[in-house]
C-alpha cells in the first residue's frame, strides 16, 4: 500500500466523521464479512427513558421508584440515568444507599434504610431466588414492545417492574439496509433480554440475535466467528464493548460513546451513527482499488 493513498483515504474519512486510526484499519475493513452491532447506544439513542413503574401488591409506585432510583444514582448504566431522571420527572426524592454493589451484567444491590434492595433482570431475580412467574406475561408484553424490564426486588420480595424504552437511532435502519447491501452479514450482540433484542431486530431486519450476553462473551463470540474464518467487524459505544472492540479485526467505536471504546477501535463514528460504517466501507474499497 503506498502511504500516500493511505493518507489521503484517512483525511477524506475524517471529512466525512469517519476517523481511520491507521493504514491497517482500512486494510482490513476492506475484507470485513461479519459485522457485530451492540444494541443500546449503538443501533439505539443510548438515551433510554422510564415509560412504566408496576407496584406488586403491598408497594406503592412512588416507593418503587425511590428506592431503585436511589440504588441507580450510583451506577454509570445508561439504564440507572433513565430511572433516576424519571424519579426526578416525577419529583421522587431520593434517599441514601449504603453497601453499593453493581452486578455486572445483572444489575446493582445495596441497602436503603435498612432495607436490602436489589434491581435489575431476570439474571439477578433467579440469583436472588425468587420465582418472577406472576409478572412474567406483563413482562414479556413490554419485551415486545423492544422495552427492557427491570424488576426492584425489597428485602427478598419482588416490588414491582421498572420497564424503560431506548428508541432506535434514525440513521440506524437506512445504514443497516446500506451495509446488507454491501454484503454484510449483521449480528447482533446485547445484554438485554432475547424478547426484547428479537423486537428492536426484527423491525431492522437484522440475520442474527445473540442475547443476555455479558461482556466477556462478546468478545468470545467474535473469537468464535474468526476461528470459522469470518472476518469481523465490531460496532460499540460501551465500557463493556472495549473487549471485543479489541479482539475484532476492526473495532468501530461511537464517537458519543465511552473513552475506552474509541481507544480499543480501529475506527470511530464522530457522530456515532451506523451511516460512517457505509462511508468507511466505501473507502476502504475505493483506497484499496486505486493502491492495486
Ligand atoms: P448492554 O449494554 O449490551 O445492554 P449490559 O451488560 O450493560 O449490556 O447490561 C445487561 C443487562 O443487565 C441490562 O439489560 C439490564 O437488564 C441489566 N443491568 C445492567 N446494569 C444495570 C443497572 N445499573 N440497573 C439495572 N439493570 C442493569
Ligand atoms: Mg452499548
Amino acid at each position: 500500500a503506498t502511504p500516500m493513498s493511505i493518507m489521503t483515504a484517512t483525511g477524506r474519512g475524517a471529512q466525512l466523521g469517519v476517523l481511520i486510526k491507521n493504514a491497517e484499519a482500512l486494510e482490513r475493513f476492506e475484507k470485513i464479512d461479519t459485522l457485530i452491532v451492540d444494541k443500546t447506544g449503538t443501533l439505539t439513542e443510548g438515551k433510554p427513558r422510564l415509560v412504566a413503574v408496576l407496584p406488586e401488591d403491598g408497594f406503592d409506585e412512588a416507593d418503587v421508584l425511590r428506592l431503585a432510583a436511589t440504588l441507580e444514582k450510583g451506577s454509570e448504566h445508561p439504564l440507572a440515568e433513565a430511572i433516576v431522571r424519571g424519579a426526578e420527572e416525577k419529583s421522587v426524592a431520593l434517599t441514601e444507599a449504603t453497601d453499593f454493589e453493581a452486578v455486572t451484567g445483572k444489575g446493582v444491590k445495596g441497602s436503603i434504610a435498612g432495607q436490602s434492595v436489589a434491581l435489575g433482570n431476570a439474571k439477578m431475580l433467579h440469583d436472588l431466588g425468587i420465582d418472577g412467574g406472576s409478572v412474567s406475561e406483563v413482562a414479556n408484553t413490554r419485551r415486545d414492545e423492544g422495552e427492557t424490564v427491570m424488576f426492584v426486588i425489597v428485602d427478598g420480595r419482588l416490588g414491582g417492574l421498572i420497564s424503560v424504552a431506548d428508541p432506535v437511532k434514525e440513521s440506524t435502519p437506512a445504514a443497516l439496509q446500506a451495509l446488507h447491501e454491501l454484503g454484510f452479514r449483521i449480528i447482533m450482540a446485547t445484554g438485554d433480554n432475547e424478547r426484547t433484542a428479537t423486537a428492536v431486530a426484527a423491525k431492522l431486519g437484522i440475520d442474527e440475535i445473540r442475547a443476555d450476553v455479558l461482556p466477556e462473551d462478546k468478545a468470545r463470540i467474535i473469537r468464535d466467528l474468526q476461528a470459522a474464518g469470518k472476518k469481523v467487524a465490531m460496532a460499540g459505544d460501551g465500557v463493556n464493548d472495549a473487549p471485543a472492540l479489541a479482539q475484532a479485526d476492526v473495532g468501530i467505536a461511537m464517537g458519543t460513546g465511552a473513552d475506552v471504546a474509541i481507544e480499543s477501535a480501529g475506527i470511530t463514528l464522530v457522530k456515532g451513527n451506523l451511516d460512517g460504517i457505509v462511508r468507511a466501507r466505501r473507502l476502504a474499497q475505493s483506497t484499496m482499488n486505486n493502491i492495486r
